[in-house]
């Protein structure tokens, strides 16, 4: 496998085989987001995808999850993925699941039809990162999609059979909008019916348009109480009908919660409110990572 870059992979990602069907991302411009600051976009050449994957066959005896990168792997051609996804269950008969980073344009691009393909062929999650239900943070942040057209993109792709998990920022506000971040957070898990749900805390890199923000005083972080706090709202407004699964236990997390939304909600708070009363159950700063 030839590999350009960093690369980036959700946490359950972790046994998948890598393979790269695009370089960097075609948005690259949210503005706590680092993760391919020094790549310019392209589409890899499809042969040259091809010979990973048989190459990949040669050396791995069983592969039964392939993860397609890099940042927005969704915004090639539904004709390019059917036959991306076809090579790889065809050289992989043990495969069990293909999935994908995507933005909300993505998705919006394809027609319900083509994302049902799609699932037909193989693709069974979509990881989008919503970051904030909030309108003025998404504006912000430059997410360049707005909270409805979010929505929109999770819920046409449960309805067209691809689980979708979707990621918020703790923190992604600082300490001017919490509490809305927070609300509209909650409202949009509520709101939106994804499979899985997932929960980071904000840290940056100094090169973002954020860590700008803070040296010049514009942006205040979150204390690692506030963010406890701000998690404590979010999940208060958080009342999927459909049942979600809620983690946030990456390394970049403060305290680490995992459960079933709507059933586990109340395990979840009392967790926060002990973590309220004892700082001590939070992670230190130097445990926590990107
Ligand atoms: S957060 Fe996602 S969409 Fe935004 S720049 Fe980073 S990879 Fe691209």
């Amino acid at each position: 496998m030839r590999y350009e870059g960093m690369i980036y992979r959700p946490p359950s990602e972790a046994y998948s085989l890598l393979v790269q069907v695009t370089i960097g991302c075609s948005h690259n411009s949210c503005t706590f987001c680092s993760m391919y600051i020094d790549k310019q976009f392209r589409v890899r050449d499809e042969a040259e995808v091809f010979k990973d994957l048989e190459e990949a066959r040669a050396m791995y005896s069983y592969v039964d999850r392939v993860f397609l990168c890099d940042g927005d792997a969704l915004c090639l051609s539904s004709d390019r993925l059917v036959r991306i996804l076809d090579k790889i269950y065809t050289l992989f008969p043990e495969c069990e699941r293909v999935n994908v980073y995507g933005n909300t344009i993505d998705v919006l691009a394809k027609t319900p039809e083509e994302l049902s393909m799609l699932a037909e062929h193989g693709m069974k999650m979509v990881y989008l990162g919503a970051e904030s239900g909030d309108p003025a943070v998404l504006k912000a942040i430059r997410k360049g999609s707005t909270r409805e057209e979010i929505i929109a993109a999770v819920q046409t792709l449960e309805s067209s059979g691809i689980k979708t998990s979707v990621t918020f920022i703790s923190g992604l506000d600082g300490k001017a909008g919490w509490r809305d971040h927070a609300v509209n957070t909650g409202t949009m898990i509520t709101e939106m019916g994804a499979s899985y749900v997932a929960l980071l805390t904000l840290m940056l890199d100094p090169r973002t348009e954020i860590a700008r923000q803070i040296r010049e005083g514009e942006f205040e972080l979150l204390s690692p109480e506030e963010v406890v706090a701000e998690t404590y709202l979010m999940l208060e407004n958080a009342d999927p009908v459909k049942p979600c699964v809620f983690r946030s236990n990456h390394a970049s997390n403060y305290l680490s919660l995992r459960g079933n939304l709507p059933d586990d909600k109340e395990r979840m708070l009392a967790q926060l409110r002990n973590a309220m009363k004892d700082s001590g159950m939070l992670k230190d700063e130097r445990f926590r990572a990107l």
